[in-house]
């Protein structure tokens, strides 16, 4: 998976640009949603019970349907879409689970080579369910995420520390 410094900041910018003032406080109350979906780890059904592509719907077809609560509903929606998203961009999601158990996935990558010659990677569809993602130990958070979050966080101390100077 993207490490979940990434599964954060990416649909939690998304939304900070698209949202309306009065619903920005619902951005940051529900942004552990975009977590959320890796916890099927502990059913043993990693990218599959919670990365499939019903949930966010149900959720967004609530928000359509349910007008008092549209906001909440599409921005919980918009939250596990964007780990489902990412998730299949890095080895893939079972996006039809129950139903159906092959892993979508898109391949999409730029790199250069060692002669200077730009390697294109697009490729898509469905493989086979591994039996790897059913146990998907050590997932949590590499060096590189924790160093991230670190970072975010020690913003978010400062910028709480500021508010409360200002509010005395
Ligand atoms: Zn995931």
């Amino acid at each position: 998976m993207p490490d979940w410094p990434v599964h954060l900041i990416v649909p939690l910018l998304a939304l900070l640009i698209v949202s309306r003032k009065e619903d920005l406080k619902y951005v940051f109350l529900l942004l552990p949603l975009a977590l959320l979906p890796d916890f099927d780890t502990f059913a043993i059904q990693h990218r599959a019970l919670l990365h499939n592509m019903f949930i966010p719907l149900i959720l967004a077809l609530s928000g359509l349907l349910i007008m008092k609560y549209r906001a909440i509903f599409l921005i919980a929606s918009a939250y596990i879409t964007s780990h489902v998203l990412l998730d299949m961009f890095t080895g893939g999601v079972v996006l039809f689970y129950p139903v159906y158990n092959g892993m979508a996935f898109v391949d999409a990558s730029l790199m250069m080579s060692q002669t200077n010659n730009l390697l294109w990677t697009f490729d898509y569809g469905f493989r086979p369910y591994a039996v790897g993602w059913k146990t998907a130990y050590g997932y949590i958070s590499d060096s590189t995420g924790t160093g991230a979050m670190v970072f975010v966080l020690a913003a978010c101390v400062c910028a709480a520390y500021r508010r409360l100077r200002e509010a005395r």
